[in-house]
């Protein structure tokens, strides 16, 4: 395993202990019934309060950002079943997270493993939640927080829903902030090469930045720890997941911009995959009012030239047939 930066370890650890019940198989989920995110949502809480619906849109509302098929194009096609404009995904959140995203759409409350918005929940219970309520959504979405805190969240989820028969049913996805490789750490060989394995199940790591600069200043963490996003995710892919990306493209100093995107294309074609940059969709941040008393208007502005440069980095490097290719199609193999 590389070397990591220690800069949330201690941090990341210490939630970890909190987030976790080994001996039950459970883990630290978040019950959104009464928090300020729950003003934001636009339906009600699901699932004892531990869930959410939330809606993924493939043609953002706003014509100044990109088309994003994530989760659906995966998902859509392991369920067999057409591509639609939105989907309803069921969520739930781990309580706990080592970054501290000024943009984040989930209070901080919440992602501090604190029990008085939270409880240990087993992925069987979960499951069985959904099914008691009858949720109609049939991709499930792996959360918090930071995931992979507990790794052994989704590998528990993973192998519940295989026990119940609901491997058919359910698509999972999960989004990891690339943080930490506590995947390695704390599961087995066997254990990861099952999740690697198992049907109907991919994961998106995101690139909170698109330099150092642009990572401290959306996360609160360490510079060098953007360079070690890479890494975690140049692991991932080598490990043999169905891997996609997500990047946030907020920053405060546009300076020299064509330079750091085109720097940032290059690390990811050389040490991730060349065709990585096309399983990378930038992601929008938007105002809700669980970021309001931290919401940084001039870098939300600044996404929009960010953005642009982006596109034009894609134009640049890929054809236009491989641009069109759908993002399940992007081939990983070495
Ligand atoms: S990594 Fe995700 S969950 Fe954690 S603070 Fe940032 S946006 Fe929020």
């Amino acid at each position: 395993m590389r070397k990591r930066v220690e800069d949330t370890h201690d941090l990341t650890e210490n939630l970890r202990k909190k987030s976790v019940d080994l001996n039950k198989k459970a883990c630290l989920i978040t019950n959104l019934r009464g928090t300020e995110q729950e003003k934001d949502l636009t339906l009600p809480t699901n699932c004892q309060g531990f869930g959410r619906i939330h809606h993924f849109r493939l043609t953002p509302k706003d014509s100044r950002w990109m088309p994003d098929p994530l989760p659906m194009l995966p998902a859509n096609k392991y369920l067999n079943i057409p591509q639609s404009e939105v989907v309803h995904t069921q969520v739930f959140q781990l309580a706990a997270c080592n970054f501290h995203c000024w943009y984040c759409f989930v209070d901080h409350n919440l992602l501090s493993a604190n029990p008085k918005y939270s409880s240990f929940v087993t992925a069987k219970e979960l499951l069985g939640y959904m099914l008691e309520e009858e949720v109609g959504s049939s991709i499930i979405d792996l959360s918090g927080g930071q995931p992979d805190i507990v790794p052994e969240y989704v590998l528990w989820f993973l192998q519940a829903r295989e026990e119940m028969g609901l491997e058919k049913k359910y698509f999972v996805w999960t989004d990891d902030n690339l943080s930490t490789d506590s995947l390695w750490r704390y599961l087995s060989r066997k254990e990861i090469e099952y999740m690697v394995e198992t049907p109907g199940f991919a994961r998106v790591g995101c690139l909170k930045g698109f330099d150092p600069e642009s990572f401290a200043f959306n996360t609160g963490a360490d510079k060098q720890m953007f360079d070690q996003q890479i890494d975690l995710l140049s692991d991932l892919v080598e490990t043999g997941f169905d891997q996609y990306g997500y990047i946030t493209l907020t920053a405060l100093n546009l300076e020299n911009l064509e330079n750091k995107i085109s720097g940032l294309f290059d690390e990811i074609q050389e040490r991730v995959h060349p065709n990585f940059p096309l399983r990378i969709i930038p992601l929008q941040i938007f105002h809700f009012n669980a970021n309001k008393g931290r919401y940084i208007h001039r870098a939300e502005e600044n996404q929009y030239k960010v953005i642009e440069v982006w596109k034009d980095e894609l134009n640049r490097r890929f054809s236009k047939s491989e641009l069109k290719t759908p993002i399940t199609e992007v081939s990983l193999k070495r």
